[in-house]
């Protein structure tokens, strides 16, 4: 197979100029790697904090509503009016019998009807 060298011609991934040198160069020097690297971390960071924090104000929400070990129905729209989101959750925890938990953390809901759900905390969360 043959290629047009100039149409491959590849660019810094930072400044974008022109790259000579080896074919498997992917900047112009280490300024550039650097600070390429440097702003990719940060946005990685940056989404991991801010799904950290739905899910620890999931679960901070969930803390206020397990009253006292007590199962009490509680409605969704209040979960969703205290700023709680039902898409994020930390995992799934499925019974013998086949109820579904939705857990953020060690505190976790059951769906116990289209509109309510049961607010549980798990004690001995990590195996
Ligand atoms: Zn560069």
């Amino acid at each position: 197979m043959t290629s047009n060298k100039q149409e491959e011609a590849k660019k810094c991934l930072q400044c974008e100029k022109v790259l000579t040198g080896r074919p498997d160069k992917k900047f112009c020097n280490d300024y550039c790697r650097n600070t390429y690297n440097y702003n990719h971390r940060r946005k990685d960071e940056v989404i991991v904090r801010q799904i950290n924090s739905i899910l620890r104000k999931n679960r901070q929400i969930l803390s206020e509503l397990e009253p006292e070990k007590k199962k009490v129905n509680i409605h969704r729209q209040r979960l969703i009016e205290m700023g709680f989101r039902f898409n994020y959750f930390t995992n799934i925890y499925k019974t013998k019998s086949g109820k579904i938990y939705h857990f953020c953390y060690d505190y976790g809901y059951i769906e116990v009807s289209t509109d309510y759900v049961v607010v549980v905390v798990r004690e001995k969360y990590v195996r």
